[in-house]
């Protein structure tokens, strides 16, 4: 059944991950889950099977290793996860992810793949490493050389199927499913679904959830949203909070007003931190320095009304923060594709007072996609809200079972 009350959780601290995992996720300065994560992780926590559709960028990798830490820290250390990728690279990346969420826990992980010699890869298989992440071909080399014992496996991961697809693997990824268990959880992941990997779906998954990020949506998949409640009276304190709480290399703030743009540079530069408008009153010359002053890392938070957002191209942007909700969805994804670009995560903010309730969630519908709500003590207006667009009526279309 759809699941219809569900809210994004927005803290990894409401996925239900092991205080290890936690603990890395900090050294790693992640703040906020990404889309694919919170739909993901508190799903593959259960043992369900998942289908998930998500694009290199997304946060899809921890997506999986996270659940997978998160079992394997307890019960025997024997080889209970394996990981399938279509190349070396991916291997290797998946392996570093492994290795920096498992920071604080007792796991280890080991890369498999060709064109190295056999015998380091031998050695960790031989020892039932806990973790195994291979490309097909290598993998069953050391399957036939009796090296891997997976009669312990629980946890079969297949990242970028479609990829692995179009590389001519599906013989081989057939012939690793056939000698490992059963009776394990199975996580799919794929950018693209032709039929090609929903037949692999139904071949090898039992029951999956396919969880979908930002298919539909304009918006950089790389972007993580987030909605702050606040009253309309406490915006520019919450802004300074959370300028100054956390680290922000360059933010773009968006404002309805020329008038709102200057009263929060000028609040902002007397609060010590360097800021500068850009709207239609400022002169060329005034526009040129900011723009300057921004590229160069002099101020980091630059003020913009959406007029001055058509001309600005700015890399490199961390923060996007709407301090008004934009008034047409898209001026939403317009804005937020000022962050997140050449593949970097970058996070958009949403400050949303209680009269700007409807028009978040009119951008909801249109991006496809709950944005989480993160709640300040003091700033939030209340649990009103957030209760209110827990019933949004496109979650079936997110998370949806499949039979
Ligand atoms: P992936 O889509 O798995 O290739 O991840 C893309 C990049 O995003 C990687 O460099 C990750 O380290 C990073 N990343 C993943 N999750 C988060 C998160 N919640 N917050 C910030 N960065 C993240």
């Amino acid at each position: 059944m759809p699941n219809t009350q569900k809210i994004l959780p927005p803290t990894f601290a409401q996925l239900g991950l092991a205080k290890e995992l936690m603990d890395a996720l900090k050294d790693a300065g992640y703040e906020h889950p990404t889309p694919i994560q919170s739909e993901a992780i508190p799903i593959a926590l259960t043992g369900r099977d998942i289908i998930g559709l998500a694009q290199t960028g997304t946060g899809k990798t921890a997506s999986f290793t996270l659940p997978i830490l998160d079992r394997l820290m307890h019960g025997p250390r024997r080889t209970r996860a394996l990981v399938l990728t279509p190349t070396r690279e991916l291997c290797l990346q998946v392996e570093e992810s492994v290795r920096k969420y498992s920071k604080h826990a007792p796991l280890d992980v080991i890369p498999v793949f060709g064109g190295v010699s056999y015998e380091p890869q031998e050695k960790a298989l031989r020892s039932g490493v806990d973790i195994v992440v291979a490309t097909p071909g290598r993998l069953i080399d050391q399957m036939d050389r009796r090296n891997v014992d997976f009669s312990y496996l629980e946890i079969l991961v297949l990242d970028e199927a479609d990829r692995m697809l179009d590389m001519g693997f599906a013989p081989q990824i057939q012939k690793v499913i056939e000698q490992i268990p059963r009776y394990r959880q199975t996580m799919l992941f794929s950018a693209t679904m032709p039929p090609e990997v929903e037949a692999l779906g139904r071949k090898y998954l039992r029951r999956p959830v396919v969880v979908q990020v930002g298919r539909r949506s304009q918006a950089a998949s790389t972007v993580t949203h987030a909605v702050y409640p606040v009253r309309k009276e406490r915006k520019t304190e919450l802004l300074v909070d959370l300028l100054t709480k956390s680290h922000h290399d360059s933010v773009l703030v968006f404002t309805r007003t020329k008038h709102g743009a200057d009263k929060i540079e000028s609040e902002l530069q007397r609060r010590g931190i360097p800021a500068a408008a850009m709207h239609a009153d400022k002169s060329q010359p005034q526009r040129i320095r900011a723009l300057e002053d921004f590229r160069s890392n002099k101020i980091r938070v630059l003020v913009a009304t959406d007029i001055a957002q058509r001309g600005l191209d700015i890399d490199g942007i961390s923060h996007v923060i709407n301090y008004d909700v934009p008034q047409a969805p898209e001026d939403y994804v317009h804005r937020i594709g000022r962050t997140g670009r050449a593949a970097t995560t970058g996070d958009a903010y949403t400050f949303m007072s209680p009269d700007e309730i409807g028009m978040v969630r009119t951008i909801e519908r249109e991006i496809n996609q709950e944005i989480p709500r993160i709640s300040v003590p003091g700033f939030d207006f209340g649990t009103v809200a957030a209760t209110a667009v827990a019933a949004h009526p496109h979650d079936a279309s997110l998370t949806a079972p499949i039979a």
